[in-house]
């Protein structure tokens, strides 16, 4: 079995690249891995006709973002705060490991 990196992760800030959100930014809800997509905060969003629930006894229409392409989103560096390709390091303390990092200055995307 190979080991998958994942470029993007849940909690991530990321940037989309094209579409109606183009240029916007949100933080990753959910990855979609079956489907390559990516669920983002205010993003990507659609309106959803819901049943009435004991919370909205009414039901009626909301806004819900809805999945979008991964290739459509790139991670935004919290170091220089830039939407950059995902860079893969060795680490240090952990051999096998591996740990991203941002192409534009080298600082690490994990948290
Ligand atoms: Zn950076």
């Amino acid at each position: 079995m190979t080991t998958v990196v994942k470029k993007v992760k849940k909690g991530d800030m990321v940037m989309v690249l094209t579409g109606k959100d183009s240029g916007r930014r949100g933080k990753v809800l959910r990855i979609l891995p079956s489907e390559q997509k990516v669920l983002v905060e205010n993003l990507n969003m659609v309106k959803r006709h819901t049943k009435p629930t004991n919370t909205n006894p009414q039901g009626g229409i909301v806004d819900r973002p809805s999945p979008m392409p991964l290739g459509k989103v790139m991670v935004v560096c919290g170091k220089c705060n830039k939407p950059t390709r995902v860079g893969m390091k060795a680490k240090e303390k952990e051999p096998g490991k591996f740990m991203r990092i941002c192409k534009r200055c080298g600082a690490g995307l994990d948290k």
